[in-house]
Formats: C-alpha cells, sequence, structure tokens
C-alpha cells in the first residue's frame, strides 16, 4: 500500500490540507477561508470535518499529519503566537490532531514548511544548501544546510524578519524596532510608499486613494503600469532585500536563496536592485556563486507539500522532531 500523509497548511487568510504521496505528488486537496466567522470552534469543526472528509477517499496507507503553522512551536506543539489566527493563544494544535483524527502528527513552521517543499518539488531538489524567504505580510525565513533544516538549540533558528536591519528604524508588532520585515513585507512596501509620498515631489496616481487602498499589491500594479513613485518605493524594498541577502551569502555560502510570497509578484521590479545591492555588497569571492530566484512552486501547494514533507523525513531519518 502506498504511504500517504495528510499535508495542513494553516494560513492567515486559507488552510489548505493535502493527500501527498511520498514523490510528492499532491492525490487530492481542499482549501477553506481561516476565518469562517464562526470563531475558534468553528475554525476548528472545519479542520476535523475536511482532514475525516479527506481520509475517507483514501486509497493508500496514512503514515500520519504533518502541520505547518505561523508563530508555532514545533517542540511542545502549541501554535503560541498567532496574531492572524482564530485561536485562543497557545493552541495545542499537534495534540488537536492526534486526538481527533488518530494520527501521528508532527509540527513545523510555516517558513520551514515552505523550505521543505521547495526541496522536495521546486527549484532546490538538487540543493544541499540553501535558504528561503517568505515575503508576506511578514517576512520568514528557513535555512536548509548540509542537507537538512536548521532548527538550532531550541527550534528557534531563523526568525530573520525580527534581525535589527535598522536600529531604532520603523516600529515592528513585535514591539521593537527597525526589524528586516518593516522594510521587506507587503507591509514594508506599504509603508515605503507612505514615507515616499511625504518625502517626494515624484508624482503617483495613488497620491490620491485612502491609505488603506494603498496595498502592496496596488503598489506593486501601479509600478508595473510605470508609476514613479511605486517603483522607487519598490526599489527601495529591493535594495533592503539585498542588503539581508548578502548578509545571508556572507554567512551561510549557500547555492540557492528563494523568494516565495505576495511581493514576489513585482518580479523584476523587486530582483533588480537586488542584484545591484549583490553587486557592491558581496566580497568578490561570494560574487555570482549564490543562485537567487523565485520559488518555482506556486503558493496554493508549498505549504502542504511542505508540511508532509517533514512528517516523511522524521519518518524515514529519525533524526528531525
Ligand atoms: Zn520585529
Amino acid at each position: 500500500m502506498e504511504e500517504i500523509v495528510l499535508g495542513v497548511d494553516i494560513g492567515g487568510t486559507f488552510t489548505k490540507m493535502s493527500l501527498v504521496n511520498g514523490e510528492g505528488d499532491i492525490l487530492r486537496q481542499t482549501v477553506f477561508s481561516t476565518h469562517s466567522g464562526q470563531g475558534a470552534e468553528g475554525y476548528t469543526d472545519r479542520l476535523i470535518n475536511s482532514g475525516k472528509e479527506l481520509l475517507s477517499t483514501l486509497s493508500g496507507s496514512l503514515i500520519g499529519i504533518g502541520v505547518g503553522a505561523p508563530g508555532c512551536d514545533p517542540e511542545t506543539g502549541y501554535i503560541s503566537f498567532a496574531v492572524n489566527l482564530p485561536f485562543s493563544n497557545p493552541f495545542p494544535i499537534r495534540n488537536f490532531f492526534e486526538e481527533n483524527l488518530c494520527a501521528h502528527t508532527v509540527l513545523v513552521k510555516d517558513s520551514t514548511a515552505a523550505a521543505l517543499g521547495e526541496k522536495m518539488r521546486g527549484g532546490a531538489q538538487d540543493m544541499e544548501h540553501f535558504a528561503l524567504l517568505t515575503l508576506g505580510t511578514g517576512l520568514g525565513s528557513a535555512f536548509f544546510m548540509n542537507g537538512r533544516i536548521v532548527e538550532g538549540a531550541h527550534s528557534l533558528a531563523s526568525e530573520m524578519g525580527h534581525t535589527t536591519h535598522i536600529p531604532d528604524g520603523r516600529a515592528c508588532s513585535c514591539g521593537q524596532r527597525g526589524c528586516l520585515e518593516t522594510y521587506v513585507s507587503a507591509r514594508g512596501l506599504q509603508r515605503e510608499f507612505m514615507g515616499l509620498c511625504a518625502s517626494e515631489i515624484i508624482p503617483s496616481t495613488l497620491r490620491e486613494l485612502p491609505e488603506s487602498k494603498r496595498t502592496a499589491k496596488v503598489i506593486t500594479q501601479a509600478a508595473k503600469s510605470g508609476d514613479l513613485l511605486a517603483i522607487k518605493a519598490l526599489e527601495n524594498c529591493g535594495d533592503h532585500l539585498g542588503i539581508a541577502i548578502s548578509r545571508i551569502i556572507h554567512a551561510w555560502n549557500p547555492e540557492g536563496i528563494f523568494l516565495s510570497g505576495g511581493l514576489t509578484q513585482a518580479g523584476d521590479l523587486l530582483m533588480d536592485p537586488v542584484k545591484r545591492r549583490l553587486k557592491s555588497s558581496l566580497l568578490p569571492a561570494f560574487q555570482n556563486k549564490t543562485k537567487i530566484d523565485f520559488s518555482h512552486l506556486g503558493t496554493t501547494d508549498t505549504g502542504t507539500l511542505g508540511a508532509a514533507a517533514q512528517l516523511f523525513l522524521v519518518q524515514n531519518n529519525g533524526n528531525h522532531k
């Protein structure tokens, strides 16, 4: 019988569940809104029912459940810092799945799941040393080095988003100032654009829009249509990203760095300033050694694939939790 894992991707907007085989094929998938409007209870009911529904179609043998979530602690099995999720904090998500769906469950950070998905089916399949940055509402990161995810002494490694990028800079949701994610993320792009609106006299079609309408998506679309202020905001954002990436390259010497998340919709408008910054910031020995690329996987697949991959890894190596 084919071995199957249920991969679960708990996101701030959507929750995705997939049945995944050992080859990384998604056999069946279901997607629903994380905020159905019925609070924590409605959401947990939905998780169980959708999980059971998927499992009722199972033709192989279920070996476990892999769950990827933001703000979670893979060691304790809790989602402990879930600002965008309808859970009470903290929520014992690992036990919840084990008890309700009766299967061995592992929990991974959402960024780790994205990196494992990239390794399993994306652009990192032949790489043993790579990093992945998720550029969404915030900035997530994962490091896959020497053939495995870097977890650190307390499973807390790779919190790049909250490293100080500019001392005493922009206020961050974590309570600190100047964190990288306040400059490089969808929200970071919005803040960059607002700052430029105030400090520059460059014309922009978006100046008339109320602040709430100037989302990263709108700014990116405007930049693609040639809006000079929006282009400048993306350029600055890409430059900050380039600085962060040059630090990663100097520290880790990876084969590749993959970028995923909504901000990557900007394409070359984001990538070009990154490459310019790398040209000026990297030591000669590091120039042109690391491939900088967008994720090869669509956003629908990455999370559930990666969460499932973690379960397969545990099963095969026994060296992951
Ligand atoms: Zn922060």
